[in-house]
């Protein structure tokens, strides 16, 4: 059961033509950063989560007490709880729905497929059985992701290049809700966005990530583990900063059109943007930064890339979304990586860092 009062507070905008929105995966590195910065344009925000134990429940924990303070209340809950999804769309009304609860990863799913199976396709399916039977109907802007690019050779990654190829059981639940997006929007007229985040690092991410768990290593003097591809090639991914990411999310919820069949018979489009840096960086370039402001060296270790569902490179096209909503990542890899040091160092001095250093991903 929701606490409708407290729910209906976090989700009553404060500005004239801020609309409502339900965050999923509020706990999460993106969706706390989204939905903070959502409230502060004057949103009504509520967010949703069941903060599950995938990385260490302290750092959601620690989201949420964040966003608490700032007004926006996260019901616990997961996205299959049919009933609670629904109270809190009657409750709120929402404009908008951003939909970014997944099980993240690309590792953990060869010996967790199922929990992909339950969050990102039968999950995604529930919220859009939920948002359909209200009326009106939110717009819906939800994360896909750059694996769904695959083994794709072709470089920079287009919207329009062709998905059929994913490395990994992670890309494959994406880029099925891609498709599902894509059914809801065609039968229902739901507006629907997928936005294609492309590695997003920054203060508050995921411990689960490489990025983070270097800086775990490099504090605690053990090795980090770099892989390389055919031919000894350097891993590159286009790391794109938290606040990019979030200007384009918000971007696409604000220009996305209502849902719903217009007069004409016509429906809105259903929508596809890379949100990414464009400027790939190998992995060891990376580390090398990420040194510089750790004050400390690394201990690396290459390794042959294992056959667990890692892509040897991305690299994003980013005019679509240029040209649409106005996005341009604006941060470097060394004023973010600084950003990203500068907070570890603060957070890790803190009861809700126990735990998080020692954490090794699967
Ligand atoms: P995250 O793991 O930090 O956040 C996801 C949140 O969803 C978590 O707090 C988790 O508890 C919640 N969640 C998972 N399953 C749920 C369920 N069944 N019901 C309710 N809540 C559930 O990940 P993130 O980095 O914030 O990613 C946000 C979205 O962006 C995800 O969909 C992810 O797949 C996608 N994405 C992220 C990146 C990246 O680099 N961070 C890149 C590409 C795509």
């Amino acid at each position: 059961k929701i606490d409708v009062a407290k729910v209906q507070r976090s989700c009553a905008s404060r500005t004239d033509g801020a609309g409502a929105v339900l965050v999923t995966g509020s706990a999460g590195f993106v969706g706390f950063h989204t939905a903070l910065a959502l409230k502060d344009r004057g949103w009504g925000v509520l967010g949703l989560d069941n903060v599950n134990d995938y990385y260490p429940t302290s750092l959601k924990r620690a989201r949420m007490k964040e966003l608490e303070k700032a007004g926006v209340h996260t019901v616990e809950a997961d996205l299959n709880d049919r009933g609670v999804v629904r109270d809190a769309l009657d409750a709120c009304k929402f404009t908008h729905i951003l939909h970014l609860a997944a099980q993240a990863g690309v590792r953990y799913a060869v010996k967790n497929p199922g929990s992909y199976v339950h969050s990102n396709v039968a999950g995604m399916v529930n919220i859009m059985e939920e948002i359909i039977r209200t009326s009106p109907m939110p717009k819906v802007v939800f994360a896909s992701s750059s694996s769904v690019y695959g083994l794709n050779t072709e470089v920079p990654f287009k919207e329009s290049d062709v998905t059929d190829s994913p490395a990994s059981l992670y890309a494959a639940t994406k880029k099925a809700d891609e498709l599902l997006a894509h059914t809801y929007n065609h039968i229902h007229g739901v507006a629907i966005t997928a936005l294609r985040f492309f590695t997003v690092y920054g203060p508050y991410g995921r411990p689960d990530m490489a990025y983070f768990s270097f800086a775990n290593n490099i504090v605690r003097g053990k090795p980090i583990t770099i892989f390389k591809g055919e031919n000894d090639a350097e891993l590159a991914r286009d790391f794109t900063y938290i606040d990019d990411v979030v200007q384009g999310v918000i971007a696409s919820l604000e220009t996305s059109e209502a849902s719903g069949k217009k007069p004409d018979g016509s429906k809105p489009p259903f929508r596809v943007y890379n949100l990414g840096n464009k400027h790939p960086v190998t992995v060891s370039d990376f580390v090398t930064t990420l040194e510089k402001h750790m004050g400390k060296k690394a201990k690396r270790e290459y390794v042959p890339m294992p056959k667990t569902g890692d892509v040897p490179f991305t690299h994003a096209d980013v005019s679509r979304a240029a040209r649409d909503l106005g996005y341009s990542p604006r941060t470097n890899l060394d004023d973010g990586l600084k950003k990203f040091v500068d907070w570890y160092k603060e957070f890790c001095k803190g009861a809700a860092c126990a735990g998080i250093q020692s954490y090794v991903p699967a």
